[in-house]
């Protein structure tokens, strides 16, 4: 059988091209199936299998997570709650979480802080929500923002069912342009000791400037930025260091229940005016 392949000219002429051409490009195919192997498995996971899924079970991958955690976690337990929630995305389906490898960077950082009022933007499914609440002294308050009310509602239940009430984690369902400059009035905050960013990556530097308009930063508070490598925050990072406000410290990881895909998180220090 012959193998004929034709280029389809400008001028509307077809022209046969050499299979010899259509050769040469797959090492090149190869090479780049081999190079991004971990990305494709993670289109897998995190697309198509959720699409079907999404499809067969007729409820959200949010509450599938839900679901799985009223039958496999103790409930009052958020080492539990946590521990679950890793099984399920590393397990049966992928979830975003920050998961336990860079989670552990977070607990150390709310241990060493003490923070006493932390904004968290991003709940998703309260994973990182019930990982900050389980550190912060007593009397400390987080503060959860999330604009998906879907998200929100699962949230909802992931912190309540982790034991935590509303005087430790207050979840506000917005988006973060609009919450950030009411924080102060709206909810009586004077200052954030700490700020975890894990939304939309696009609106790190936007929520960031906000967060610098609002005076609701002072000397020494932390904020630190997930996935600033995958998928990444250029726009963020190239502020943060060229802005003179923040020392900052970039904590090299590999993206969450994945282990061939490189990330990070931004741990910025507020040091003041410019
Ligand atoms: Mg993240």
């Amino acid at each position: 059988m012959t193998v004929q392949l034709y280029l389809r000219r400008s001028s509307g002429r077809s022209e046969m091209v050499s299979p010899a051409i259509v050769l040469a490009f797959v090492p090149l195919l190869v090479t780049l199936i081999i190079r991004y192997r971990y990305h494709f498995l993670l289109l897998y996971r995190a697309v198509l299998v959720r699409m079907v899924l999404d499809c067969t079970t007729g409820i959200s991958r949010e509450e599938r997570a839900f679901q799985y955690l009223l039958t496999h976690s103790l409930p009052g337990d958020p080492d539990s709650i946590l521990d679950t929630f890793d099984h399920w995305s590393s397990r049966v389906e992928y979830m975003s979480n920050i998961g336990p490898k860079k989670g552990k960077v977070l607990d150390r950082l709310i241990t060493d802080n003490t923070p006493l009022t932390v904004l968290e933007l991003g709940t998703h499914c309260g994973y990182s929500a019930v990982r900050i609440a389980r550190g912060l002294p007593l009397g400390a308050r987080l503060y959860s923002v999330e604009m998906d009310e879907c998200n929100a509602a699962i949230a909802e239940k992931v912190i309540r069912l982790a034991g935590f009430d509303d005087d430790t984690v207050e979840l506000i369902v917005s988006p973060s342009e609009e919450v950030i400059p009411q924080l102060r009035e709206r909810f009586g905050i004077e200052r954030l000791d700490f700020v975890f960013m894990d939304h939309w990556k696009r609106c790190y530097l936007r929520d960031l400037q906000l967060l610098e308009g609002s005076g609701l930063l002072g000397k020494g508070s932390i904020i630190l930025a997930d996935n600033i490598i995958f998928p990444g925050a250029p726009h963020f990072l190239r502020y943060v260091k060229s802005s003179g406000l923040y020392q900052h410290r970039i904590h090299q990881a590999t993206l969450e229940y994945f282990r061939g895909i490189r990330d990070g998180m931004a741990e910025l220090t507020f040091i003041g005016t410019k």
